[in-house]
């Protein structure tokens, strides 16, 4: 982040605007609404801006800047049309140690100002750092026409119960909770059409009956962030997972993934590396437990899909043990989104008329299948965890009766941006990739499909 966002109280605060015409005048009328003594420096100032000095209180001083100027500002506004002055300006007030930004010239300064959309007293500002000032009036623009106006009565009305409502609930985490209900219920659709007094009584009905024990009913949520692109999430994945308090998270979901929790949630790394286990499963267990009897919910993110090589349903035994609420949500399992992004079709009129999923996961130092079942030439065979065992993989479809020829995928950090797809066929691939670095995870994909990747690979990181 270049720019940190913030929201700064002005009211009564001197700020200083050099610069007398039109560009000055936008700035002008913005400070001013956020309640800002607004003076003016400039040989000459035009007669709207001179009106808006006047109402903020402030002055204007019909000259050239001098360093007196600066005297009582608490901020900074360069907006001449002369960069040299500008930069003058901008230079003698950061010597004070004031905060300045120079307009149309974010290098100079030290802010920049946002483009607002403005639902008081809920602002959002969207800044793209001084890149593309359009892209962000654009995306203005598109927020403006989504969000309606009556925004602000919604706000307004909550803040007046806040106080109401920490009477009732000493539980912080609670009072969060009951307001997210709140965001999602009837009271919404009633100040939106400008119902207000019934959207009052209802939200002091609401109030009234809310029951701290169950707003803190610990809750766990065990959640297929599927394979590794953040868009592929569900929409309740996403859901779920701004709600926890407590998110737990391995080494196959991506940090655009766990980006998305809530700002104040906890983010506890349970990663297992191959080998290295960082925390064994029936830790992860306790800790899942652990978190949801303190009255916390629980976000549980997996690769993938739970339910598909997950070990979800051991993650929930002890949940369900406990006597614990919990949702599960299915997320994109790696075959289907590493096949999608390779463009390799699981299944296919001419090749494939079904497809397995199969763990590669070695036990006891040999890939233990029924191999038997595996080598039938119209069935795609999907291989999760199998890269250590590809050349036992190959050789036993081949020892079975998989022609030699069959073609075979490896799609390495599939939907990522660092996606990688080896192709070749069971008898040479294994040689093929001899002594070449293969990134995890990886996923093996055998069958005639396979040769359907080079007429619909679409996605080229
Ligand atoms: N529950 C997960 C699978 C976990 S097992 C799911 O449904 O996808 C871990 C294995 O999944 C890895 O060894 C690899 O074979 C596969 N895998 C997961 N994400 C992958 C990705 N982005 N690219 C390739 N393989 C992946």
């Amino acid at each position: 982040m270049e720019f940190l966002p913030i929201s700064w109280r002005l009211q009564g605060k001197v700020a200083l605007l050099a610069g007398g015409g039109e560009v000055a005048l936008r700035k002008g009328r913005l400070l001013h609404r956020s309640g800002a003594v607004v003076n003016v420096v400039a040989p000459q100032v035009c007669d709207e801006l001179r009106a808006i000095v006047a109402q903020s209180g402030g002055a204007c001083i019909d000259r050239a800047f001098a360093s007196t100027d600066l005297d009582g500002a608490a901020l900074v506004i360069c907006a001449t049309d002369d960069r040299s002055t500008n930069a003058d300006i901008a230079s003698q007030a950061q010597q004070r140690g004031l905060p300045v930004n120079v307009v149309d010239d974010p290098s100079l300064g030290d802010f920049i100002f946002p483009a607002i959309v403005d639902r008081s007293p809920v602002l959002i500002s969207i800044s793209s750092s001084g890149a593309s000032p359009v892209l962000a009036r654009k995306l203005r623009a598109q927020l403006e026409s989504s969000l309606p106006a009556r925004w602000g009565r919604l706000a307004d009305l909550m803040a007046r119960f806040r106080q109401p409502l920490k009477e009732k609930l000493d539980n912080i985490g609670a009072r969060r909770l009951f307001w997210e209900q709140t965001l999602d219920s009837p009271v919404v659709e009633k100040v939106l059409a400008g119902k207000d007094s019934e959207a009052e009584a209802m939200l002091a009905a609401a109030i009234e009956s809310a029951d701290a024990a169950s707003l803190s009913r610990g809750e766990v949520y065990l959640v297929g962030a599927g394979p590794g692109d953040p868009d592929l999430l569900t929409f309740r994945a996403l859901r779920l997972l701004q709600k926890a308090d407590v998110v737990l998270y391995d080494r196959l979901v991506g940090k655009g993934i766990v980006d998305l929790a809530r700002r104040d949630a906890e983010l506890v790394y349970v990663g297992k590396a191959r080998d290295k286990h960082a925390l064994p499963q029936d830790n992860i267990n306790e800790l899942l437990v652990h978190y949801a009897k303190q009255g916390k919910k629980v976000c549980r993110l997996k690769g993938g899909d739970p339910f598909i090589f997950g070990r979800g349903g051991e993650e929930i035994d002890l949940i369900v043990a406990e006597g614990i609420d919990f949702q599960v949500v299915p997320g994109i399992t790696a075959a289907s989104g590493c096949a999608s992004y390779a463009g390799i079709p699981l299944t296919h009129r001419d090749h494939a008329q079904s497809v397995r999923f199969v763990t590669g996961h070695r036990k006891d130092g040999s890939v233990d299948l029924d191999w038997e079942h595996l080598v039938g030439e119209h069935e795609t065979v999907v291989f999760y965890m199998g890269l250590v065992g590809l050349r036992e993989i190959c050789s036993q479809l081949i020892a079975h009766g998989r022609a030699g020829d069959t073609p075979i995928a490896l799609v390495s950090r599939g939907t990522t941006n660092l996606q990688e797809v080896i192709t070749g066929t069971l008898n040479q691939l294994p040689d093929d990739i001899e002594g070449r670095e293969i990134h995890a995870p990886t996923l093996i994909i055998v069958g005639s499909v396979v040769s359907l990747h080079p007429k619909f690979n679409w996605f080229k990181p």
